[in-house]
């Protein structure tokens, strides 16, 4: 039976048309040759993961708590579809022994994400990140070198302006002192906060700093700020990070309200916005320092800092700043003026040596290829009918000009070359 309503796509996923890829590609080859640069390696790792991985390391994000794709069947391992890749990459480092020696890792991965969010205008199901982490280093140079990458990245597809967010939030040392103090700034307000805060105001206070409910923004601008009350270790390498941004030329602003509410989150935080993008805006890349999250996965405690990108964001932004110029797949068009199977088969074959070559088989009327062959952008038309044809002759037609000359087939290498 057939059915009545078509297939269509999942909801929240995209299919990336051959139109948008040329732009696609020099997002990712930015990507790649920026941290290749640097001096990083590309790492792959499996879209799926155990969900105990994902679950451990994000129990209080909506990206786990909320968002997950977990596949759970009887007798067999529980699975989940990542949703971000730092969990895996920081796996496959200790499982693949690239912590014995030199263990400093800098790595990249580009790849696709998977959240159950509500779809909206980029913020999809599917949606593909640009990785970059370095694994085993503990020094802010690490931390202000992979900022300078997310940068680099930006500035290389000619998003110049941009807007850089630093904050740091401590360590396990100083954080659990801070977050009394907060808590303390927070209690006899915490009737007037949103339902979820009041909740997050014992569960996890640092979220309390990200809200976005307006209700509750009154009463960030009074909250203690987490860089008042760093310990020594998380203050000298707040100010090494600062230091080194500034002498990279990176201007950033502090924002004291940009948190990650994981405790394996340490010191460094931060996002980059387009420039003028205000409030709610998603930000083009995001990230961090995770000195906590190898012990978190059960493997011994080893720093790390990095950041994820987001590809589908930043392609479209830059296609709204340049809308798409199509680019012809094909340089050559074969066109037989009949029903020539053979010979525009046997003619594309030759071309094709020396340059992209498409046929047009169909045996429709002439003009009507003609014009799909103008509509195409092809440089090169090879014309083809019977009689020349058995001469194995074809006229070769420059689209631009007009021009037509005729050219036995074996002569077309050279003449397209
Ligand atoms: P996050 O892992 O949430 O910090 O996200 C890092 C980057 O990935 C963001 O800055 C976005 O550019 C991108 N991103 C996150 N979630 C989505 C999504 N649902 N759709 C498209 N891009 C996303």
């Amino acid at each position: 039976m057939p059915r009545t309503e078509p297939i269509k796509a999942a909801r929240g996923v995209r299919d990336i048309l051959p139109g948008e890829l040329p732009l696609w590609h020099q997002v990712e080859d930015a990507a790649e040759s920026t941290a290749r640069r640097y001096g990083y390696e590309e790492i792959v790792t499996p879209v799926i993961e155990p969900a105990e991985l994902i679950e451990r390391i994000g129990a209080d994000t909506d990206a786990v708590a909320k968002e997950l794709y977990r596949f759970e069947r009887p007798g067999m391992q529980t699975l989940a579809l990542r949703p971000e890749a730092t969990a895996g990459v920081v796996r496959a480092y200790f499982e693949n022994g690239l912590n014995q020696a030199p263990k400093l890792a800098r790595l990249y991965l580009i790849g696709p994400m998977f959240r159950h969010d509500r779809p909206q205008k980029g913020r999809y199901r599917q949606f593909f990140q640009f990785n970059v982490e370095v694994i085993g280093g503990a020094s802010p140079a690490f931390d202000a070198e992979v900022i300078e990458i997310a940068r680099g990245w930006l500035n290389g597809v000619r998003i110049e302006s941009l807007r850089l967010e630093l904050n740091s939030i401590g360590d396990h040392r100083c954080r659990p002192a801070y977050l009394e103090k907060l808590k303390d700034y927070y209690r006899p307000l915490k009737s007037q906060l949103h339902g979820e805060c009041q909740l997050r105001l014992e569960s996890n206070p640092l979220r309390l700093l990200d809200c976005k409910v307006p209700q509750d923004q009154p009463f960030k601008a009074g909250a203690p700020r987490v860089t008042d009350h760093l310990c020594d270790e998380c203050a000298a390498h707040w100010d090494s990070v600062q230091r080194l941004l500034t002498a990279a030329g990176i201007e950033y602003q502090h924002n004291p309200y940009l948190v990650r509410g994981l405790d394996y989150y340490t010191r460094t935080v931060f996002e980059f916005y387009p420039g003028g993008a205000t409030g709610q805006q998603d930000a083009l890349a995001s990230g961090g320092r995770y000195d906590g999250l190898a012990a978190e996965e059960g493997w011994p405690e080893t720093p790390g800092v990095g950041f994820a990108g987001g590809i589908d964001r930043v392609t479209e932004l830059l296609r709204e700043k340049t809308p798409l110029a199509p680019t012809p797949a094909a340089d050559v068009l074969v066109i037989p003026n009949g029903d020539m199977p053979m010979e525009a088969t046997e003619v594309a074959r030759i071309c094709r040596a020396v340059r992209p070559t498409a046929a047009d088989y169909e045996p429709r009327n002439f003009p009507a290829k003609m014009r799909l062959a103008e509509a195409l952008g092809v440089t090169w038309a090879v014309i083809l009918n019977p009689a020349q044809a058995a001469r194995r002759m074809a006229r070769l037609r420059d689209m631009a000009s007009g021009d037509e000359s005729e050219v036995a087939w074996d002569d077309l290498p050279s003449k397209l070359a």
